[in-house]
């Protein structure tokens, strides 16, 4: 429902004045903001003068009326005095339409009118048609100032717009200055970081460059120790032989008869080349494997033969009655794909340590299939290892300290580990000290 509030003539210059002042007393007495009075007031006093020179003026009808939403809003309409030009109206400046919520030219009873609305606050309450009378009323009343007053309080206006444009360019200049000094503050930060980066970066190069120049020594430092212990190894092994040899015909029946104390000496010599050929050949395996220079033979291994044949020749090494050798039997099918000497050189060398380590108990080999893979452990109940040094003596030439009076090298848990990476496999070490030890042997079953 549209509600009349005010009629107005727009026909001389100074009527523009009047439809301008009057426009923002309606503004006000609806309850629109102060800044949208003179919003309002202004967009009207531009139309109207364009209506006064392009069509001779227009009659001016301020109502009250709903948007399409519902909403309050006040409606001016301006119906000129002669047809609009192509029944079209556009503001000469774009920026009149934007004082307003709309501005547009519509047709009322055949006639072309230009009308614009601005939306009335809710704070504003709901006018109702008896609300609208009074305002009628009081409008009407109102005695229209003069043209003189109306630019009085246009002055007013738009000295304070003026103060408002200029207390927003200060603070524009000041958010600037500091827009710029945190740009500049970000930018140096921004230089750090990418400095600090790129130091970095030449760090991690260097030392990676270190690293590789690390590695290369050190296989080369492998490899030449590696060709050392062979060549030693083989060296040694012709004058150890010879020595071993001489000594036994020294103790030969059919040589000269020697003195008790002689042939003491004489057995004392062939023990002692004895085991260092025992060291030299053992040397020369782990060099040997090492280098790469062991080829396992591939062939599908039976578990039980293996197993069998340890059995039978470990039962001479158990000579202690307190302690059992038990070698399980594998559950069938006991095959893998594997090299048949180099495991069971694996499994007899960790058979042999337990028994060596071990004052009573068992000593015990097991074989299981899970899934693809067979384990194979050796388990004693002997001295153990202290956690450690459980990869310690996978080192060459370690020891436990004090395990040395059982005799060894120091070179079996290296080479029976070497021997099982050849094969595909891992061999390590779970041991509880004073309770025991399991050396574990993990191999694929269908081989590396
Ligand atoms: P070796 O037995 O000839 O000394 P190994 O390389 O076979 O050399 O073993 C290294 C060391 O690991 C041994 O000297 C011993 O101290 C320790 N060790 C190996 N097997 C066992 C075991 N079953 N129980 C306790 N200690 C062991």
């Amino acid at each position: 429902m549209t509600e009349p509030l005010l009629h107005l003539a727009l026909r001389v210059e100074q009527d523009i004045f009047l439809v301008r002042q009057r426009g923002r007393e309606v503004a006000a007495a609806v309850g629109l903001e102060h800044q949208d009075q003179v919003r309002i007031a202004t967009a009207l006093s531009e139309v109207a003068r364009e209506l006064l020179h392009g069509v001779d003026g227009a009659d001016v009808t301020f109502a009250l009326d709903r948007d399409a939403a519902g909403r309050q809003v006040l409606q001016v309409d301006l119906a000129p005095l002669r047809p609009l030009p192509g029944e079209r109206y556009e503001p000469q400046s774009g920026a009149v339409a934007r004082l307003v919520d709309t501005l547009r030219v519509v047709a009322v009873e055949g006639d072309t009118v230009v009308r614009m609305s601005r939306r009335v606050p809710d704070h504003a309450g709901e006018l109702t048609a008896e609300r609208a009378a009074e305002l009628r009323a009081e409008l009407a009343e109102r005695a229209p100032g003069s043209a003189l007053d109306e630019l009085a309080a246009q002055n007013a206006q738009l000295i304070a717009a003026l103060d408002e444009v200029r207390s927003q360019r200060d603070e524009l200049a000041v958010l600037n200055s500091e827009l710029q000094e945190t740009n500049r503050g970000v930018m140096a930060l921004y230089n750090q970081l990418t400095e600090e980066l790129e130091e970095t970066n030449r760090g991690v190069v260097a030392l990676y460059a270190e690293l590789d120049e690390k590695s290369a020594q050190l296989r080369a430092a492998s490899e030449s120790k590696s060709r050392f212990l062979a060549n030693v190894s083989h060296e040694l092994r012709a004058p150890v032989t010879a020595i071993i040899g001489l000594a036994r015909l020294l103790a030969d029946s059919a040589s000269d008869p020697l003195t008790g104390e002689q042939a003491r000496q004489v057995g004392l010599i062939r023990s002692s080349a004895g085991d260092l050929l025992g060291l030299v050949n053992e040397l020369l395996d782990l060099a040997k494997a090492e280098s790469g220079r062991i080829e396992p033979d591939w062939s599908d291994v039976d578990l039980r033969a293996v197993f069998g044949q340890l059995r039978g020749t470990l039962r001479a090494l158990a000579s202690r009655p307190e302690v059992e050798l038990v070698v399980e039997e594998p559950p069938a099918p006991a095959t893998l794909r594997s090299d048949e000497v180099l495991l069971a050189q694996v499994l007899r060398n960790l058979l042999h340590n337990g028994l060596k380590f071990t004052e009573r108990g068992e000593v015990r080999l097991r074989a299981e299939r899970r899934g693809e893979q067979w384990t194979l452990s050796v388990t004693d109940t002997g001295v153990g290892i202290p956690p450690e040094l459980r990869e310690r003596v996978f080192e060459e030439f370690y020891q436990v300290p004090g395990t040395t009076r059982v005799g060894g090298t120091g070179l079996g848990l290296p080479y029976a580990r070497r021997l099982v990476t050849l094969l595909g496999g891992t061999l390590e070490l779970t041991s509880e000290p004073g309770r025991g030890s399991t050396f574990t042997v993990v191999l694929p079953a269908g081989g590396a």
